[in-house]
């Protein structure tokens, strides 16, 4: 993946959960086993501790309670509080990682786009199945704003406007797939139409044409713009 890929954008491309949601699980699961040990086995000296002094994975697991209204304020973790609600925890997490997982892709400043492409934590998106790796990696860099347009988030690029239609339009995404000029020809012969709205470019992205009309398109459109960006720098 480029440089500029964000986490977000991989795990809500690939329907993973964030590392944090799998050690949470083993973690748990380990304080759950000591509590059933006898009082006197150092394993469960250690928890009552970590809970009596709301030290690291216990004031982890007291904060998620708190603000899921489990605890109060002023209340630590007891052993009896972890056994009554231990099958709730991991479903506390994951709708805590769900939220800043949605506050990071509505939040962003720069990947506009991906905040209208229904991204999912849970699930990979369909191109995958449908999809051969290479045309997999493409709509995951089209999608995810990281394939090599002029205008990349955080490419550190200085020019940034377009090459091939010199409009003096900055090259995102939505300019090369939806709107350059230079490609009306191949969008009027697939679409019918020689610009996309931003709808039009939204359901292109989330593969409502499907995801092979994605894929056949984008190539005809990528081949041009290779070609044309190449006789570019031979006139140079
Ligand atoms: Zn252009």
């Amino acid at each position: 993946m480029p440089v500029n890929t964000t986490n977000y954008c991989v795990l809500g491309e690939l329907g993973l959960q964030p590392l944090v949601c799998y050690t949470f699980k083993i973690q748990i699961s380990y304080i759950y086993k000591t509590l059933k040990l006898g009082q006197d086995r150092i394993p469960y000296k250690i928890t009552k501790m970590c809970m009596e002094k709301n030290l690291g994975w216990a004031q982890f697991l007291r904060r998620l309670s708190i603000k899921n209204g489990l605890l109060r304020e002023r209340d630590l973790l007891t052993s009896d509080f972890i056994q009554e609600n231990f099958g709730l925890f991991s479903s506390l997490l994951m709708i805590d990682v769900k939220s800043k997982f949605e506050g990071r892709v509505n939040g962003a400043e720069k990947h506009l786009l991906y905040k209208y492409l229904r991204p999912n934590l849970e699930e990979p998106q369909g191109y995958f199945a449908e999809c051969t790796y290479k045309e997999s990696l493409m709509i995951f860099k089209l999608r995810t704003e990281s394939y090599d347009v002029e205008a990349r988030p955080y490419s550190g690029k200085q020019f940034i406007n377009c090459r091939v239609c010199h409009s003096g339009e900055p090259e995102t995404i939505a300019h090369f797939v939806a709107e350059c000029s230079f490609f009306s020809n191949i969008r009027k012969k697939v679409f019918k139409k020689g610009i996309l709205f931003q709808t039009e470019l939204i359901a292109l992205l989330n593969g409502e044409y499907t995801w092979k009309k994605l894929i056949s398109f984008m190539n005809k459109m990528i081949k041009v713009r290779d070609k044309k960006l190449r006789i570019g720098e031979f006139a140079l």
